[in-house]
């Protein structure tokens, strides 16, 4: 049987950051990839947003990790030449009421360590954003783009310099955890003998733990997924900036984000669905964005939103319960030497993901 010292299953965003923050600390590292390609799972179906860091709950991993996260990738963008924009956000009061929602966003954002947030009045927003309708608005100068394919080439390149390697249509079947290693068996029943496996299987994280004898079931969270639907914007963007309206309970309301090469799209709304694959958008759907998005932009002409594409977020709690952190169980917490499962890495992972590179490795480096 073959040996290796780490194994990362899935090489999405974060099981690539995390592979590269392995390798980087010298440590020899393989990451199974059951798709043909890096990135096809959830980081290849999101905003491409750098989040500041401003709507989790202070002390939480998101919210440490976000903002940890959102530091080292301007560094790493900057340094690595991978495309970004630091192009601010507002986030959209559109009516009265909603106006004390603003400030307890600006007093949680300063609480995890983010004090550049400003209010503006209706009219300052709007010298900003010329066709913008609201009430008030908070201006997010840190938040940002990211082309997330570059980000994950990089990331791939940085984990094969330092001497890791990525082996594609390799699907992980089920794992053996015994006192001395893991044993990784492959669909095809190949056997790998690893001292430490990193579970960064996204979407399936829960249901391949679920599959790793000798990690107690009671460990592996339930699995809900809240589909996001977008619909791209025809035409020239009305704005520079990503605009928000204030958050929602399951997600960030149907907000409209640009990417690189300056097309806008709308969402992610919430679907939940019972499948990780259901990710087809039904075109009806769009007929509830435009009277969200008019609250905000009433210029919106009608036909103007085609359905685009759909992203999963891999949920760890049920539709009417409270957000979840990041669950991230090393060795401490569950007992099996060397594994650690990332469940729920659900926004802001691509914001976090070379924090959660660093925390991860941190916690197979602690004996
Ligand atoms: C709609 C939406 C919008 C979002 N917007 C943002 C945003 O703007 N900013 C932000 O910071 N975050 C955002 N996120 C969150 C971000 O996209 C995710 O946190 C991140 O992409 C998760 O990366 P990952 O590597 O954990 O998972 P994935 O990208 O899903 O990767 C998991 C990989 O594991 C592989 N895999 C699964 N099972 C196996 C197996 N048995 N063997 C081998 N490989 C396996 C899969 O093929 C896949 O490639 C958004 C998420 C969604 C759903």
């Amino acid at each position: 049987m073959e040996q290796v010292d780490c194994v990362v299953i899935g090489a999405g965003v974060v099981g690539l950051a995390v592979a590269r923050a392995l390798a980087l600390q010298g440590r020899e590292v393989i990451v199974l990839e059951a798709a043909a390609a890096i990135g096809t799972g959830t980081s290849s179906r999101n905003s491409e947003v750098i989040h500041a860091g401003i709507y989790y709950p202070q002390g939480s991993l998101k919210a440490g990790l976000c903002v940890q996260g959102k530091a080292m990738l301007y560094d790493y963008c900057a340094a690595r030449g991978i495309g970004h924009s630091r192009c601010g956000k507002l986030i959209v009061a559109t009516r009265d009421a909603q106006v004390a929602q603003l400030q307890g966003i600006i007093r949680k954002a300063a609480a995890n360590g983010v004090h550049d947030l400003v209010l503006l009045s209706r009219d300052e927003a709007r010298a900003l954003e010329p066709q913008l309708e609201c009430v008030a608005a908070v201006h997010s100068p840190s938040t940002g783009i990211v082309d997330s394919h570059a980000l994950m080439l990089a990331l791939q390149g940085d984990l094969e310099h330092a001497g890791g390697f990525l082996v594609l249509n390799t699907p992980l079947a089920h794992a053996r955890c015994t006192h001395s290693a893991i044993i990784l068996v492959a669909i095809d029943g190949t056997e790998l003998q690893a001292q430490s496996v990193v579970n960064a299987a996204g979407l399936q994280a829960q249901a391949l733990a679920s599959r790793f004898a000798g990690l107690e079931e009671h460990f592996v969270p339930p699995s809900y997924y809240a589909k996001g639907n977008y619909f791209t914007l025809s035409g020239r963007s009305p704005f520079k900036r990503l605009i928000y309206p204030v958050p929602e309970v399951a997600g960030l309301g149907v907000h409209l984000t640009i990417d690189l090469g300056g097309q806008a799209k709308f969402g992610p709304d919430v679907q939940w669905v019972d499948s990780p694959d259901d990710l087809v958008v039904d075109p009806t759907r769009g007929d509830a964005f435009y009277a969200e998005v008019r609250n905000y932009w009433p210029a919106l002409q009608n036909g103007a939103l085609v359905p685009g594409y759909a992203g999963i977020r891999p949920k760890i709690q049920a539709p009417d319960a409270p957000a979840s952190d990041f669950l991230i169980q090393g060795p401490a917490v569950h007992g099996v030497v060397g594994l650690v499962n990332l469940f729920g890495i659900e926004s802001p992972g691509l914001t976090s993901s070379l924090a959660i590179g660093e925390y991860v490795s941190r916690l197979l480096s602690t004996p």
